[in-house]
């Protein structure tokens, strides 16, 4: 077979090393690295660690100040409280820089650190389309101001899937809404309808949280949506009990939901061992960066690996390919990405590593990537290379 492009003297996580072939963007062989290349474009990769691109499977692109001037963080009033956030967010966004702008501030982030797949909780389509060839993205019709309490909200999600999001979404239907049957009733109603899959918003805690999420499943399966469904946050499963959290988890895994986790600050958060343990896809992301939630942030799932297993006490070299793997293929899993891993027949998206292995990886962070989308470099050294707008 001819091929386009060989990425001599790639260093698999586990030792193995090969020569990386590729044709029309995806992998077309695994070459032995001691086998001759030639007839194609070569690229020696110099025995870098290679892994397969990122998967930020959870970011709001139109609310971040990233690249636009520092706003301090404004504390709620009387302890967290997600109305109050959201009218923070709505005075700072009326001085914020231009949304698109922002959010290519951020997409550059999250591209110059490895990841190849996105889902954005907004609806930018524009910007998808200037990035398709950088960065694989799925926009999420998101009711930032819930559903029920903001008129004309089930009419708006509807047009925003016909308008080309891929995914509807829902926010806290007990708290914010205060009605879950009818707040589920319009987002998988939008759902199925459309042929679209789900991602809901939970920030609501303990049983109240976990009765949302039994709720959720049980929609998902009547619809036959198993794998098709995420829930994002999901505190709950972070402080119910450990034989409450064994049923859930049963639940979830019955029912293909997947739970998104980005193991965020002083907040209980989804164990992800023991939901791995009962069969559920784990999957993270950066959720909001440096805007109105909190300053925190980079764009970079490798850190956000680090920040998972540090947060869920992940020490032994299995634990943090665990970290590893929620940034990687079960993000993929969640999202649904045709064509992910470092196998023939694959996309050729993968991240060149100043590591020994991943669980040293996770813990360093290596800066100095290399990240090809498609076999072609499309960031070195965390900067967007060949953008064409
Ligand atoms: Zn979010």
């Amino acid at each position: 077979m001819a091929f386009d492009k060989i990425f001599l003297n790639a260093r698999f996580d586990g030792g193995a090393r090969h020569h990386i072939a590729v044709k029309d963007g995806r992998i077309a062989a695994l070459l032995p690295a001691d086998a001759p290349a030639s007839g194609a474009e070569t690229i020696d990769l110099g025995n870098a660690l290679v892994v397969p691109g990122f998967v930020e499977g959870h970011i709001h692109l139109d609310t971040s100040f990233y690249g636009d001037a520092w706003r301090p963080h404004k504390p709620c009033t009387d302890g967290f409280n997600v109305h109050e956030r959201v009218a923070f967010q709505a005075e700072n966004m009326a001085e914020a820089a231009p949304m698109d702008v922002r959010a290519r501030n951020q997409l550059d982030l999250c591209i110059g650190h490895g990841s190849v797949g996105l889902k954005s909780l907004e609806t930018i389509l524009r910007v998808r389309e200037e990035y398709k060839s950088l960065i694989d993205i799925q926009l999420v019709a998101f009711p930032q101001s819930g559903i029920l309490t903001s008129p004309g909200t089930p009419q708006l999600l509807d047009e925003a899937i016909g308008l080309g999001a891929n995914l509807v979404g829902g926010l806290d239907p007990a708290s914010f809404d205060r009605d879950v049957e009818k707040h589920l009733d319009v987002v998988f109603g939008v759902a199925s309808k459309h042929g679209v899959d789900v991602d809901i918003h939970l920030h609501d805690m303990g049983t109240l949280g976990a009765f949302e999420i039994e709720q959720i499943a049980a929609r998902t399966r009547a619809l036959g949506m198993e794998g098709h469904v995420a829930i994002s946050h999901a505190y709950g499963l972070g402080d119910i009990t450990a034989d409450q959290l064994k049923g859930v988890a049963d639940i979830l895994a019955r029912s293909g939901v997947a739970i998104m986790t980005n193991a965020p600050g002083a907040r209980n958060f989804p164990p992800i061992l023991a939901l791995r343990g009962a069969g559920v896809t784990v999957f993270s992301g950066n959720d909001n960066i440096r805007d109105s939630w909190w300053p925190y942030g980079d764009g970079d799932m490798l850190r956000r690996a680090t920040t998972l297993g540090y947060r869920s006490g992940f020490n032994v070299d299995e634990e943090l390919r665990i970290a590893f793997d929620v940034v990687t293929s079960s993000g993929a899993k969640a999202l649904r990405l045709e064509g992910y891993g470092l196998h023939v027949g694959a996309k050729a998206d993968f991240v060149t590593l100043n590591a020994e292995h991943v669980p040293e990886a996770v813990v360093a962070v290596p800066q100095g990537r290399a990240v090809y989308k498609a076999g072609m470099l499309v960031a070195l050294d965390g900067r967007v290379v060949g953008k064409q707008r």
